[in-house]
């Protein structure tokens, strides 16, 4: 099972094991409902950080000439 982020209405974020699909949990710190948020965002952020040190590295190597 994946772990999943939830984020509540007053804003905590709580991490969660939960089968895939489920929507919403509870808060761990004010038990409301808490809302998954994507971690796909933070993968690409992550992602975007690496790809774009490679680009402007081959970018300075061109300038530099
Ligand atoms: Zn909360």
């Amino acid at each position: 099972m994946p772990v999943y982020e939830f984020e509540c209405t007053n804003g905590h974020i709580t991490e969660e094991l939960v089968p895939m699909g489920t929507k919403n949990t509870q808060c761990s710190q004010c038990k409301k409902k808490a809302r998954k948020i994507l971690s796909t965002c933070s993968f690409e952020l992550k992602g975007g950080g690496w790809y774009a040190d490679g680009y402007s590295s081959s970018k300075s190597k061109s300038t530099n000439k």
